[in-house]
């Protein structure tokens, strides 16, 4: 079955409402960028300072011929 895809492809990514979130390699707990800029350093709970970006769900439809 296929859909019919709806051309609503108007919505970009607003870099306004673009929330970054970063996970700790280690336990994969999430912070946001703004509660790690509040911190005096970026370090996890767990005691671990190496965070991944995780990026919001934005599926993206690539046509391939
Ligand atoms: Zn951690």
């Amino acid at each position: 079955m296929s859909e019919p895809v709806p051309e609503n492809t108007t919505q970009e990514e607003k870099p306004t409402s673009f929330s970054v979130f970063y996970s700790c390699m280690r336990c994969g707990t999430r912070v946001s960028q703004s509660e790690l800029t509040r911190l005096p350093e970026i370090k996890c709970i767990c005691g671990f300072r190496v965070f991944t970006k995780v990026r919001p769900p934005v599926v993206k439809t690539v046509k391939a011929y």
